[in-house]
């Protein structure tokens, strides 16, 4: 469990070293690790700081952020420079993606059965699931987080707002830690959300620039592929197949719902307001959808060629993807041409499994 005395330690030092810098990339830093670490204490499940606020440690974090910068103006910066959906060109390509995965007949989410777990079965569960991944960098970075408690939390109380996450992870830029909240459900999907958070650990231990880490558009890429993996490895380990395929049916009408979002908000007008843009959550869906369809690329290739599929995510994760710019995946076999194929294939995939049951 996450240690919360040495959270409070880095949270004084973090406000300490803000009023100290003058480097504005450094407060920059310090402002995202601060934002991060006051919600991670309060998703920390503990009940001072999850089940009543504390209004001094409420008070102390946003007023040093508000007096400077603003985490949503910054992050806001980074959107507003985000210019790749300008490109009409680009806009029809997500658009034919999106089409091509609303065509499926499915039905909605399924309930999973109930499943006995603790905190210790899970972990030793992840670590099997890493200690299978044939790439010795991710596997190491990823065992390092799960052999120590200071990054992982397991919870069942939420605070408002993050109940629709299954999962959060956070960061300290400055001291270089990650922290994984796992919010426990009893079912399988508790294992999906576990190795799911710590790909987000591990991604942010091999490129931990702030811009990578929240403003990217395509954050999800990683974890998405190690859902499909883990899914994979709890069929080899045998577990129970109905509650496996209700998890890859889930995330597939998790990825048709975000294809219509998609299709529906890029067909409306943009917005002459805001500089001819579309609203940021109609651009975060479809960069989410695009997310999608490339894990589901990169997961294909780690199960035909391991060495070539985890070195084409690996030079993902190193680089850090522009947002000015149409983004191009041509380099990590994933084409717009390789895309669309792959989304008619993942619409197709998905129908057997539904058809099987
Ligand atoms: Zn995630």
């Amino acid at each position: 469990m996450w240690n919360i005395k040495l959270m409070e330690q880095h949270q004084k030092a973090l406000l300490d070293r803000f009023s100290k810098t003058t480097d504005p990339v450094e407060k920059q830093k310090i402002v995202f690790s601060l934002y991060d670490l006051f919600n991670a204490l309060n998703n920390s499940g503990t009940i001072r700081y999850t089940g009543f606020y504390n209004l001094l440690d409420y008070l102390k974090v946003p007023i040093v952020l508000s007096r400077d910068i603003r985490y949503g103006e910054l992050s806001k910066s980074y959107y507003e420079s985000y210019q790749a959906l300008n490109d009409d060109g680009y806009v029809s390509f997500l658009k034919a993606l999106a089409e091509n995965l609303t065509g499926i007949e499915m039905e909605n989410e399924e309930t999973l059965a109930a499943m006995p777990m603790n905190d210790t079965y899970l972990i030793d569960g992840a670590k099997a699931f890493y200690e299978t991944i044939e790439d010795e960098e991710i596997r190491s970075h990823a065992l390092s987080i799960l052999n120590d408690p200071k990054h992982l939390n397991f919870v069942r109380l939420i605070r408002k707002g993050s109940q629709a996450y299954g999962g959060l992870t956070f960061h300290d830029f400055i001291h270089h830690n990650v922290y994984c909240s796992v919010q426990r459900d009893d079912t399988l999907f508790d294992f999906v959300t576990l190795t799911h958070e710590v790909m987000h650990g591990v991604d942010f231990l091999m490129n931990s620039s702030v811009v990578h880490s929240y403003a990217n558009g395509f954050e999800e890429l990683p974890t998405y592929v190690v859902d499909y993996l883990t899914c994979d490895f709890l069929e080899e380990q045998g577990f129970p197949l109905e509650e496996i395929e209700k998890l890859r049916h889930n995330e597939f009408s998790f990825v048709r719902d975000l294809a219509f979002l998609t299709l529906d908000g890029l067909s409306k007008e943009r917005s002459t307001s805001s500089q001819n843009r579309f609203p940021l959550s109609v651009e975060r869906q479809a960069l989410e959808l695009e997310t999608c369809v490339l894990a589901y690329g990169l997961y294909q290739q780690i199960k035909e060629n391991p060495k070539e599929g985890y070195d084409h995510l690996k030079q993902w994760i190193r680089s850090n993807t522009s947002r000015l710019v149409r983004p191009d995946f041509s380099s990590l076999g994933l084409s717009d041409e390789k895309l669309l194929t792959l989304s008619t294939q993942m619409g197709r995939d998905n129908e057997k499994t539904n058809s099987m049951k």
